[in-house]
């Protein structure tokens, strides 16, 4: 039986179903690891049901010892973790590190926050108090790009509130999930958190579960209008953390040289399998080709490889159907505009694909209008600022973007007029706990992180009383 199993009523159980999971960088098995049955999924979600009276009494105190200790066990365990990461995800092992780190820091920031009632009005007629109450069991879905820290964007704030969760990673990054799962075990209370893993075929069930009280989803925005649907029939509250096609704008004044390893980071992190990746770059024309040479010698020196291996900036792309689309995509751009630095794929094991600069393309072609998710950077050319504007805005989604400028006023005043959930001037994709997250358009619904994020997993109640 596999070591990687699925934790369902506080014990660690094999599951129902097995199945393999990949090593992107190698496309050999990694691990066989637990696959839970729908009956198992019931038995996590009337865990987690059961659970909820005696977790969501205990006091606020109590939740946050056991959310530091989960960050505690994360940071005792944070190399194995990593190279885990690293195996089924295929990122470096730094940028891996990094994120598991990440993951106990996003747990501990929790820990600073507080429910308090907030009193609305205490006047001689009456008395009026805002309370914030837990909503009982929390559906906690996650991608394949980031499993470990878009997990803790969740689970925090969801027991911090006094929540139970069951939780399910992407299918083909289970591991470092079941792996918590261990970890988790002995921590907190039978069925405060159950964690199952999936072959894509058990969100749709929990979603729809009438015991579920919310789900809070990352992944694409076509599944995620799924979500919505799902949860429609009995009003469950859901937050949407969705797709993106984050424009980045660069204005005349900025220094090619000093700028273009800033933009090809927002790009190609992750090999551009980031929801708030740079994926569209406007640049002036008074630099345009200047930028476009510094980007294409970027991409070009870039170490690409298996993410255990030393030196490697850019892993591979995380699965199979990622890593065709993303071909097709490059195709297509190849067709529309003029391919300066990658497009190829090397000829060996793993899903890899050279980073990819694309010039002279623009609005219409696929690569420009659709979300690439992948290591390829359309580079688009412009005259006017404020069609540059227009014309970032014009994408359905709406995550994030940013302004890059020497002036910091005007990068200001534009950054005013971008719609997206985040606007940056002059970085892109940075995130911190204590910073509420969130889309407009299509890139989704609600926010996390932040005070924000953790009054989404709770109910408003308000006590009004007479005097
Ligand atoms: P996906 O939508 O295919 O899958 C996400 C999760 O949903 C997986 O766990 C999957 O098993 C589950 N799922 C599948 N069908 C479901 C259903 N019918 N109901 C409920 N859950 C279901 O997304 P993906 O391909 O794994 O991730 C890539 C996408 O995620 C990109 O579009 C990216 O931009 C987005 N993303 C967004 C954010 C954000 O915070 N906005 C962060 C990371 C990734």
């Amino acid at each position: 039986m596999s070591e990687f199993k699925l934790l369902i009523n506080g014990d660690l159980v094999d599951g129902d179903m097995e199945m393999d999971v990949l090593n992107p960088a190698t496309e050999e098995t990694v691990a066989t690891c637990a696959r839970a049955s729908e009956a198992q999924l019931e038995s996590a979600i009337a865990a987690a049901k059961t659970a909820f009276p005696s977790w969501s009494a205990t006091s606020i105190d109590d939740r946050k010892k056991a959310i530091n200790a989960i960050a505690d066990a994360i940071e005792a365990n944070g190399e194995e973790l990593a190279r885990l990461l690293t195996q089924e995800q295929g990122k470096p092992l730094a940028d891996a590190t990094g994120e598991v780190f990440g993951t106990a820091a996003f747990f501990r920031y929790f820990t600073s926050l507080d429910l308090p009632v907030k009193v609305l009005d205490d006047s001689e007629g009456r008395r009026v108090e805002a309370h914030r109450k837990p909503l009982g069991v929390i559906g906690a879905i996650v991608p394949w790009n980031f499993p470990m820290i878009l997990m803790a964007f969740k689970l925090p704030p969801a027991l911090l509130a006094g929540n139970t969760v069951v939780l399910k990673p992407a299918p083909t990054t289970p591991l470092t999930s079941l792996k918590l799962g261990e970890l988790i075990k002995d921590i907190l209370p039978a069925g405060v958190v159950n964690i199952i893993a999936d072959a894509n075929d058990l969100g749709a069930p929990l979603t729809a579960h009438p015991d579920v009280r919310k789900i809070s989803f990352t992944g694409s925005t076509a599944t995620g209008a799924k979500v919505m649907a799902g949860a429609a029939g009995l009003l469950k509250r859901i937050t949407l953390e969705l797709g993106g096609n984050d424009a980045g704008i660069v204005l005349g004044d900025v220094n090619p040289k000093e700028t273009a390893p800033k933009l090809f980071d927002s790009a190609f992190q992750n090999s551009g399998q980031v929801c708030i990746a740079m994926k569209r770059l406007y640049v002036h024309e008074s630099i345009y080709d200047e930028m476009c040479d510094e980007l294409a010698t970027i991409a070009d020196n870039a170490i690409i490889g298996d993410g255990l291996e030393q030196g490697t900036q850019l892993g591979p792309l995380q699965n199979k159907m990622q890593f065709e689309k993303v071909q097709e995509l490059i195709k297509a751009a190849g067709e529309d505009g003029k391919i300066i630095a990658g497009g190829d794929v090397p000829d060996k094991p793993g899903y890899f694909i050279r980073p990819t600069i694309v010039r002279d393309v623009a609005e219409g072609s696929r690569i420009v209008d659709e979300e690439q998710f992948g290591p390829v950077l359309p580079v688009i050319k412009y005259a006017d600022v404020d069609d540059a504007i227009d014309r970032a805005n014009a994408s359905e989604y709406g995550l994030g973007g940013s302004i890059w400028s020497a002036d910091a006023d005007k990068a200001y005043a534009l950054a005013d007029k971008m719609e997206s959930g985040t606007v940056w001037v002059n970085k892109h994709a940075e995130l911190d706990p204590a910073i509420p997250f969130g889309g407009a358009g299509m890139s989704g619904l609600g926010s996390e992180l932040g005070e924000e994020g953790l009054e989404e997993f709770t109910q408003l109640k308000i006590i009004n009383i007479a005097r």
